[in-house]
């Protein structure tokens, strides 16, 4: 059962049941996608119907913000917490590492999906990452054939939203793989070229502003984010 806020269905679980339940998706059979909703996911996703639908019918939808967390309590339907994206693919790809299970990261500036791979490898000893292409492509047929011939049961897709999700919801299935996984920036982050706020930022629902002290180019994204908090609020008092 998914929580719904604002027309975008959450599942609520902790960091760790969502791993668990990405490592369960990726032992059942057939193609599944996993999206990680944040405010702008949802503010977005109410203009955009497709949008909307595409994320509605992923296999497991994760609480990326901390402002999705506050929607759904102002909304009172509070969540565990949040289940951020990259912290989902750090513990996704630790299991990995043990099972055995290929991995393939698209997206990012070229070379950046290079240099995550090297990281990643160091940092979770076993992992096999069986390819990688940047984001700014303009066919998508060879793309599918590269992932396909690299027979990855994993892609990480970071080609921001809603590109990533449509991309996945669309070639899942003809790329071959079991689990398709849309993480926005966090190829820039595995690379080193961005750095996460530290974690007491972090625990204190900050990481938001740290991101805006060090890219403060964003404002304009970020400066409609405090709309979800306004749109459910009028929900609640609206009876919805
Ligand atoms: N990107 C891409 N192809 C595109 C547009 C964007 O690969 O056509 C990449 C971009 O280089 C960045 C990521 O997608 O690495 C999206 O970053 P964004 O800041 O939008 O995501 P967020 O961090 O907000 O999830």
């Amino acid at each position: 059962m998914k929580t719904d806020i604002l027309g975008v269905g959450i599942d609520d679980l902790t960091l760790e049941e969502s791993i668990n339940a990405g490592a369960a998706l990726l032992e059942s059979s057939g193609f599944h996608y996993v999206v990680t909703p944040n405010p702008e996911f949802i503010l977005s996703a109410k203009k955009d119907e497709a949008f909307r639908s595409v994320l509605n019918h992923a296999d497991l939808a994760l609480p990326d913000g901390i402002g999705v967390v506050y929607a759904a309590k102002i909304l009172g339907r509070p969540l565990k917490g949040r289940a951020p994206g990259v912290d989902f693919a750090q513990g996704l790809m630790d299991r990995m590492a043990h099972t055995g299970q290929t991995l393939f990261l698209l997206g990012a500036k070229p070379g950046v999906a290079e240099k995550a791979a090297e990281n990643l490898r160091q940092a979770h000893p076993g992992l096999q990452i069986c390819g990688t292409h940047d984001g700014y492509f303009k066919e998508d047929g060879p793309v599918i054939e590269a992932i396909k011939a690299a027979k990855a049961d994993v892609v990480f897709v970071c080609l921001g939203a809603p590109k990533q999700e449509f991309w996945m919801a669309q070639n899942g299935t003809a790329a071959g793989v079991k689990l398709a996984v849309g993480l926005g920036g966090c190829l820039d982050v595995f690379a080193g070229n961005v750095q996460r706020a530290p974690e007491g930022w972090q625990r204190a629902g900050l990481e938001w502003l740290y991101r805006l002290i060090k890219e403060p180019s964003r404002i304009g994204r970020m400066a409609k984010l405090p709309l979800i908090l306004v749109d459910a609020l009028s929900a609640r008092l609206g009876g919805k």
